[in-house]
């Protein structure tokens, strides 16, 4: 199904035209790789809302039972155990064409660089849970390092250097975005000709403001995802194709070109 102006052969055309495209994925490109959503049918949060606590910094600085609970959440994450699929392949062999900026994501799951994207194109907005960081002296460690700690008998885990509280590297609501991270956001935003968004709700601010940087600075804009999106309006094209069949499709038309 299309929505918007342009049918999915046009969106073809234009990824075989582009010279400079950037990608803002969301949690929907890996659920074809075990790992639901938040906000999707079967989204984490559409099941469970409570388990939205876990991701609030305020709730995880002051009760260790909201910690206790994150870590043994992050023992069984199905990041550990997920491989990437066909639509992160599609985006490795996109960095192949010579056209891609960058790969702006809001996943944690390290899945695209599994792909093959190099880690240089891959913009983690909301950071990786494949490491740990203190959230008094900022050190990091390997999330297995820590993981183990839990394992042996330590269910709230302290920093190591300093004592403080320790969680996964990744942002909280509640916490600020990297100011750098951002910045190179921005500026893949604003100096593609082409903006994809792929599989997100685009309900989580800064990141989906990016849609509009995008636009404002001249880019075409395009949305793939299964669900409507608060910036379907300003969208060149919206396909609501289940992405791991529409964007490998239309991936291999940009190598054309
Ligand atoms: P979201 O859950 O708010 O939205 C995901 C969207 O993807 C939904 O609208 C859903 O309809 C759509 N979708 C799911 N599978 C699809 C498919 N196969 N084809 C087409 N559409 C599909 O996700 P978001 O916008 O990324 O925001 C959630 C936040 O949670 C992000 O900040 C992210 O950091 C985090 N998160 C990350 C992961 C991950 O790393 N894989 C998983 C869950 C949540």
């Amino acid at each position: 199904m299309t929505d918007g102006q342009a049918s999915v052969g046009q969106v073809r055309d234009w990824l075989r035209d582009a010279q400079r495209i950037t990608v803002l994925t969301g949690a929907g490109i890996s659920t074809d790789s075990g790992i639901p959503d938040f906000r999707g049918p079967n989204g984490l949060w559409t099941r469970n809302p409570a388990a939205e606590r876990m991701s609030n910094l305020q709730d995880y600085v002051a009760d260790p039972e909201v910690r206790r609970r994150a870590w043994q959440a992050r023992k069984t994450h199905p990041a550990w155990t997920a491989e990437p699929n066909d639509a992160h392949r599609a985006l490795a062999a996109l960095e192949k064409s010579g056209k891609l900026l960058a790969i702006v994501t809001q996943n944690i799951d390290g899945l695209h660089q599994r792909a093959g994207s190099s880690r240089d194109k891959v913009i983690e907005v909301h950071g990786t849970i494949w490491w740990v960081e203190c959230l008094t002296c900022g050190v990091r460690t390997p999330m297995a390092d820590e993981l183990a700690r839990v394992s042996d008998a330590e269910p709230d885990p302290a920093c190591r250097q300093c004592g403080g509280i320790l969680k996964s590297a990744t942002i909280s609501f509640g916490q600020r975005l990297d100011n750098d991270v951002l910045q190179a956001a921005a500026i893949a935003a604003e100096t593609c000709d082409l903006f994809l968004a792929v599989g997100s709700s685009l309900t989580v601010r800064p990141a989906a403001g990016l849609c509009e940087v995008a636009v404002n600075a001249g880019a075409r804009f395009v949305v793939i995802n299964a669900e409507p999106t608060p910036y379907d309006e300003i969208a060149a094209a919206v396909l609501r194709e289940p992405i791991g069949e529409i964007l490998p499709a239309l991936v291999s038309a940009a190598s054309e070109g």
